[in-house]
């Protein structure tokens, strides 16, 4: 049986301080839940110190971003291994934020999988269509082309490992969540792509998350569908009692 998890994308949000005062206050509200998985996804500069405090607690660490190559003259960027040296288990790619603002391209997602996959990271891949394109009837194109480059190489047994975030960009930061139903039949057609170029193993294996204002009041009604396991939160990821109560929702 697949654990949801739920996952916090911090952004670019929370000073030091306010990091792990956070961490601290979070891992006390998330002691007692069980059968589901929690992450925090804090910028860079916090992301040791949170991961020293969550140490031995359930709830685990991510990266925002990472770059492929193991090390190098690559100003500004950071290297699976040092993540994992940071304390980090996870790490988002291809985020829509990177994707607008940051020119992300299906390769370099791809790229970024497979050097997670190679230092022990578990990539939580974002993918999802933009509001224009969902007005066009082409969610599932664009989906499908995303998922297919993002997994592009991997073996069966990688993918039954990672975590998918079916994303819909019109849902991020903006309060308008997708429906159950909506929500539920994007992912069961990831899922159904996973098994085509996969199989069964990986399809039955591979965490689909949702991820778009998810918030306590919605939460255990999107996570009651058969295929969504668990969230990629933003907005609601920021207070502690937020996530925590999404957190609870799904366990
Ligand atoms: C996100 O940034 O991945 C996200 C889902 O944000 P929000 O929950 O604020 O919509």
């Amino acid at each position: 049986m697949r654990v949801p998890l739920i996952a916090g994308n911090w952004k670019m949000y929370k000073t030091l301080a306010e990091a792990v005062a956070f961490a601290r206050a979070l891992k006390e509200a998330a002691a007692g839940f069980k059968g589901v998985e929690a992450a925090v996804c804090p910028p860079f500069a916090a992301l040791a110190a949170v991961a020293g405090e969550l140490k031995g607690s359930s709830v685990a660490v991510g990266a925002q971003d990472v770059f492929w190559e193991a090390e190098g003259a690559y100003t500004g960027e950071i290297s699976p291994a040092m993540l994992v040296d940071a304390g980090c288990s996870y790490v988002i790619a291809g985020h829509s934020e990177r994707r607008q603002y940051f020119q992300e391209t299906d390769e370099n997602v791809n790229r970024k999988v497979k050097a997670a996959l190679l230092h022990g990271l578990v990539p939580i891949i974002c993918v999802g269509e933009l509001l224009q394109e969902r007005e066009a009837g082409i969610t599932e194109k664009v989906v499908q082309s995303q998922t297919g480059a993002a997994l592009a190489g991997l073996k069966p047994e990688q993918v039954a490992g990672l975590v998918i975030a079916y994303e819909p960009v019109w849902a991020i930061g903006t309060g308008r969540t997708a429906t159950e139903a909506d929500a539920q039949q994007v992912i069961a057609f990831i899922r159904t792509l996973v098994r085509d170029s996969f199989g069964d193993v990986a399809a039955y294996g591979v965490r689909i998350q949702y991820g778009g204002s998810v918030k306590p009041e919605n939460a255990a009604g999107l996570m009651s569908q058969p295929d969504i396991d668990g969230a990629l939160v933003g907005g609601a990821s920021l207070k502690v009692d937020s996530f925590a109560g999404i957190i609870k929702a799904c366990g």
